[in-house]
């Protein structure tokens, strides 16, 4: 797959502090790229600096393999956004709102327009005044806004924050149908796993302005392990039968009480060569090494 949008060192300063630094992301044609990190990890700023709203303190962006400057207006084009919250001409319709878009950006097409507002289903409302939306159909009509001109790069900066469950399952929909029938490529932010987790291709994590790991879903989904977990008050001894009588390597002493073992063995076996070397146990149990691990493991929390 072709990498449409590169950062090369990308790095933020204000007022001395760097909120963003080094972070180097890539992002591949038609997928969705969920940008992961909790609030304040420069998320925004990554974005901004992006679709050029804010300068970066050093290193650049390449989008389609052609570096940005302050005049790649051309280039700004074939992006969409929605940063922080849309905002309206309330008194007006969703379509009025939609055509003075269109006349600013110079596009005149109201078959897109038509297009746009049935993606993201508000074709039925679009007489409403928009005073009259919920957040989740203002969120939709941001959306239908921001795609309407058929950008290449849709970023969306925290989409789902303050939506009901329904709302963000019609917004799911729409991601999902963009990507997927429409080849375009999104970059979302979130700092909710669950909500990334069910609609990205590959996830960034960033914490304290650094991209700690680019990964794809796949290639995390794949490293969910099994381990057993075994609690007890004399782990050394624990620690002693598993390597001499037992003789496993994989394993991991998580704090003075708690033990995971990777390596293949049953549970049973464990259990007698534990209880015959008079090991007490508090629990003994198969689990599993889910995203949620890995992300927590991750922003070290
Ligand atoms: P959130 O989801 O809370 O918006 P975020 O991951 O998007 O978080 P940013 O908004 O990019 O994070 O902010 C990163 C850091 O940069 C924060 O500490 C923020 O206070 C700081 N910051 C952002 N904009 C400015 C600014 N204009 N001047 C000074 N500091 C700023």
């Amino acid at each position: 797959m072709t990498t449409i949008l590169r950062t090369w060192e990308l790095t933020k300063e204000y007022q001395g502090k760097e909120v963003v630094s080094g972070v180097n992301m890539n992002i591949k044609q038609g997928e969705i790229y969920g940008f992961l990190g909790p609030n304040g990890a420069g998320k925004t700023t990554v974005m901004k600096m992006i679709t050029n709203l804010v300068k970066p303190t050093e290193g650049y962006i390449e989008f389609f393999g052609v570096s940005m400057t302050d005049h790649s207006y051309e280039m700004l084009k074939r992006m969409g956004c929605i940063i922080e919250y849309p905002v309206f001409y309330d008194k007006l319709t969703a379509r009025e709102n939609l055509q003075l878009h269109g006349e600013y950006m110079g596009y005149y097409n109201t078959k897109a327009m038509d297009e746009a507002l049935e993606l993201v289903k508000l074709e039925g409302v679009d007489k409403k005044p928009v005073k009259q939306f919920s957040l989740g159909m203002k969120q939709r009509l941001a959306i239908a806004r921001a795609v309407m001109t058929k950008p290449e790069l849709l970023i969306l900066d925290e989409p789902i924050n303050g939506l009901d469950p329904m709302g963000i399952k019609e917004l799911r929909e729409v991601f999902r149908m963009l990507s997927r029938e429409y080849g375009m490529t999104l970059l979302i932010s979130s700092h909710i796993l669950g909500e990334i987790e069910q609609v990205a291709d590959t996830i960034g994590m960033i914490r304290d302005g650094i991209l700690l790991e680019e990964m794809a879903m796949d290639r995390i989904r794949s490293r969910n392990t099994q381990y057993i977990e075994l609690i007890t008050g004399a782990s050394s001894k624990a620690v002693y039968v598993l390597e001499h009588k037992l003789g496993l390597t994989n394993y991991k002493v998580l704090d003075p009480r708690t033990i995971r073992i990777y390596d293949a063995v049953q549970q049973l076996e464990l259990n007698k060569a534990l209880v015959e070397a008079g090991v007490e146990l508090d629990s003994l149990s198969k689990k599993n090494h889910s995203l949620e691990d890995h992300f927590v493991e991750q922003m070290g929390w």
